[in-house]
């Protein structure tokens, strides 16, 4: 399974890596086009982690010069991915029934619901068996073969509801993502991993039930399955529970797919010093799984961040898409998550049934204009026609349309030019294939035409995203240092930054967005207003989040140049101690990740039960 052999496709590898020792520098799209002229035989392209295999391997061979690290650069080189200054490891749960029924929402039988198979991302963690342990540490291979640093790396776990997963199963999910992360460098724990799941499938076969990770193979055998969302002859649920749930029991999975709270802790501690450390574990849910006790218990698996699905501001909206809770239920988890010092990332769709264009334009100002919410970062998701979604059935009988590209762009500026910033605008458009879009914008470059668009009108954005300094070069005398102060119906908020000019910093690539200013970091402070269920955060203030900008920088290495090494995290904290004491605050709490535990402990914060304090 792992086993790429640059022997077995030397035709097309030595080829391309004597082109590729010819060039100096290489953009992405020439890259992209040599790689096109070099495919496998069966069509498919070479990845980059292959091709830089297949140069260690036939490098100073086949009439190739001896290795260099240039022409690994030259492949390596992926100007976005790591830039935000960590490397992002997404992991998916396998799939398993849903408390949602809402209608937009896919039914692929062979995913975590909502998800789709054909999605960047779903068919490696099939191949995967959805396993956590597979799963991280093949990505961690895959981005350390094509040159990243993996030293801080944010987990993020997707898939359906999170805390609608048996408990056993969350703690042996994060578990087992933590000892990929400690077994990273060390030990390869791979093979014994994917010979438990061989050995079930083959006792299964014996009982005439058929479980693989090969993609096509399910595809073909769960094709009578899938659901068709204008009949729903099924539910997603009950298909899982036939298809899934079951043949599980009977495969063992319960026994093995299992973790005590002292397994994953001790793995937790192993992290806090391991090579490969999570600085960030997020998990997605729904509001009306998020309680107090809940919020302490996910606190309690490691995680610093939930995304969390708000989709829309209005009941009568989220009624008529079946989505089974209210804007109370929203409310309420934005407080439990912001009182518990969580970053809140949520997300919002546009053009859901009973919207319209006019209607999402005010739903979104709500989301900062009332104090109950102010979101830390947002994934807006105009809502996609998807043939397995009960959609169809709305789309058929003439209630619902997707919007036209006019009407879709309308609402996107609105959206960029609504958001303020202290909150990240992750993602404005779903990154559905084409082939499972039925009807509806099928661009997943829209956010692009949007920014263009609004850049040629002189519009300024100000979210987090566009004022990220990426690949810019600037110089430190430059650096502004900027508070922003909000209030919620819980706390006061200080987002502290340290941003640079525009018009000061030099970029490599020319820009999408208009900006006034760049961010090189950024502080959440949060100022209760009342007191706090969790005893140890009891007359603190916290520590949201701090993020310092700039390409990963592995633990050691010296890099001066970039924003990591101009000590901004450590002048943030003085910040945050400093506004935290005026407000008449002696204690500092910090919601730390569990592989930054060491660095906070550096700067004077002890440990507590689920956080980290610091008296001052
Ligand atoms: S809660 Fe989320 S995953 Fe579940 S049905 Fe609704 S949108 Fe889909």
């Amino acid at each position: 399974m792992y086993q790429f052999n640059p022997e077995d496709y030397s035709d097309q590898l030595v080829p391309l890596l004597k082109k590729l020792e010819t060039y100096k520098t290489l953009s992405p799209k020439e890259l992209a086009r040599l790689v096109k002229k070099h495919t496998k035989t069966n069509g498919d392209v070479l990845s980059k982690d292959e091709i830089i295999r297949g140069y260690r391997h036939f490098a100073g061979t086949h009439g190739l010069a001896p290795f260099s690290e240039r022409v690994v650069k030259l492949v390596a080189m992926k100007p976005i991915r790591t830039q935000s200054g960590v490397s992002p490891v997404t992991v998916l749960t396998k799939p398993f029934p849903c408390p949602g029924q809402c209608i937009f929402c896919p039914n692929d039988v062979r995913m975590p619901k909502s998800y789709l198979a054909d999605e960047p991302g779903a068919q490696r963690a099939e191949r995967n068996w959805f396993d956590p342990y597979l799963q991280t540490y093949n990505r961690l291979q895959a981005l350390h073969n094509i040159g990243h640093t993996v030293s801080k790396t944010e987990i993020i776990v997707l898939g359906g509801t999170w805390s609608f997963y048996p408990e056993a199963y969350q703690i042996w999910f994060i578990k087992e993502c933590f000892r990929a992360l400690n077994d990273f460098g060390t030990h390869d724990g791979r093979d014994q991993v994917l010979r438990w799941y061989e050995n079930m499938s083959t006792e299964l076969k014996k009982k005439n039930i058929q479980r693989t990770s090969e993609p096509e193979t399910n595809k073909r055998s769960l094709a009578d399955h899938q659901i068709d969302g204008e009949a729903m002859k099924k539910t997603y649920n009950r298909v899982i529970s036939e298809q899934y749930t079951a043949p599980e029991k009977l495969g063992g999975f319960d026994g093995y797919q299992t973790a005590t709270w002292e397994e994953l802790e001790a793995a937790q501690k192993e992290n806090e010093t391991a090579a490969v450390r999570c600085v960030g574990l997020v998990i997605e849910t729904r509001p009306d799984n998020i309680s107090e006790a809940e919020v302490i218990r996910v606190r309690r698996l490691g995680c610093t961040k939930t995304q969390i699905g708000v989709q829309s501001l209005q009941d009568e909206v989220l009624d008529k898409n079946k989505r089974g809770h209210n804007v109370a239920a929203t409310r309420k988890a934005f407080k439990l998550l912001r009182q518990a010092g969580f970053k809140v990332h949520a997300h919002w769709m546009a053009n859901l049934y009973g919207s319209d264009v006019e209607k999402d334009k005010q739903d979104f100002e709500g989301l900062f204009s009332d104090p109950d919410f102010h979101p830390d970062e947002l994934k807006v998701y105009p809502c996609s026609l998807i043939g397995s979604a009960e959609l169809m059935q709305y789309y058929k009988a003439g209630k619902w349309h997707p919007y036209s590209r006019e009407e879709l762009a309308e609402v996107l500026a609105h959206v960029f030019k609504a958001t303020p910033e202290y909150c990240r605008l992750t993602r404005v458009i779903r990154d559905i294939p084409s082939t499972d879009i039925v009807e509806g914008n099928k661009l997943t470059n829209f956010r692009q035409i949007v920014e263009k668009k609004l850049k040629d009108e002189g519009v300024v954005v100000t979210d987090i995203r566009a004022r990220e300094i990426k690949n810019g070069t600037f110089d430190p005398k430059d650096i502004e240092f900027k508070v922003i102060q909000y209030e919620t119906s819980v706390s006061t908020e200080y987002f502290l930054q340290y941003v640079v000019p525009e018009k000061k910093v030099r970029f490599v690539q020319k820009r999408q967005q208009h900006t006034d200013d760049i961010i090189l970091g950024f502080l959440r402070l949060s100022i209760p207003k009342e007191k706090n269920f969790i005893e140890e955060l009891t007359d603190a203030a916290i520590v949201r989040e701090v993020h310092v900008y700039g390409s990963v920088v592995a633990v050691g290495k010296d890099s001066s140049s970039k924003p990591q090494h101009l000590g901004l995290g450590k002048k943030l904290l003085d910040e945050a101690t400093r506004i935290s004491t005026q407000n008449g605050f002696k204690k500092l709490a910090v919601i730390s990740g569990i592989g930054t535990r060491e660095y906070y402990r550096m700067r004077g914060f002890k440990d507590g039960n689920l956080y980290q304090v610091k008296d001052m």
